[in-house]
């Protein structure tokens, strides 16, 4: 048996979380959407701090050359799916916390059914179709979201928390036909970048699952390269599409 209060208790230490906020850590509910160089990262500094339980969804499988950013996966483990393999790698970093695989794609059907066990939207894919499935989803369901990207040497993370009606969505900011992917495939990515992207995602999710100020309502963007940051408020467009179904 593993001594909780001493595993947390560095944490704990922190008069912003204290063992109430360790107490609702442990409460909340983990849905990360992709198992990649973002959701692996974000996967793993969520189940290392405790949260009650964490899903992890990805159809993909493991490729010898996401093994530089995706941290979760082992040369052993290529070919293996990549939900299955980080489940892997999570329980071995704390057996306490329940982790759930799902090898699938994630559409609209799957993401609501898997959001009824969620507190909290991890959204970690690497293409606008599941981003755009992940906000639709989350708005309908209430839910928290979180989407974080990385591309070349830059990061982007933003919030909303759709308790509120009110809320801006991401297609209030990035409407869906407006966009297309910008794949690691296709222009390259900064290794650390991308773990930088998830452990910004996981700590601003621990943030608000303790009751902290968080990144509600904002984007937060980074570029690595020149160290210039931005963070902006994000406003609802009374034409978007989304947010006028609810
Ligand atoms: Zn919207």
């Amino acid at each position: 048996m593993i001594d909780m209060q001493n595993r947390y208790s560095r944490q704990m230490l922190l008069r912003e979380i204290g063992e109430k906020g360790q107490e609702r850590i442990g409460n909340t509910r983990c849905l990360v959407v992709g198992a990649g160089g973002v959701g692996g990262p974000a996967a793993l500094g969520l189940v290392e701090a405790g949260v009650g339980s964490l899903t992890i969804i990805d159809a993909d499988t493991v490729d010898i050359s996401n093994l530089p950013r995706q941290i979760l996966h082992t040369p052993e483990r290529v070919g293996m799916n990549k939900a299955e393999s980080a489940r892997i790698a999570l329980t071995a970093v704390n057996p306490s916390v329940p982790v759930r695989a799902v090898q699938s794609w994630a559409d609209d059907a799957l993401l609501t059914e898997l959001a009824s066990d969620a507190d909290i939207i991890v959204d970690c894919s690497d293409n606008f179709r599941t981003r755009h499935a992940a906000n639709r989803v989350a708005r309908a369901c209430r839910r928290t979201l979180i989407t974080a990207a990385s591309v070349r040497f830059s990061l982007q993370v933003s919030m909303f928390d759709f308790s509120n009606p009110a809320s801006p969505c991401y297609a209030c900011s990035f409407p869906e036909d407006d966009q297309q992917d910008v794949k690691a495939a296709a222009v390259g990515v900064f290794s650390p970048v991308t773990a930088l992207a998830g452990m910004i995602a996981a700590g601003e999710a621990l943030k608000w699952a303790a009751g902290m100020p968080s990144l509600v309502g904002q984007m937060l963007m980074i570029d690595t390269l020149t160290w210039e940051s931005s963070r902006m408020r994000l406003a609802r467009d009374p034409g978007c599409s989304v947010c006028a179904q609810h």
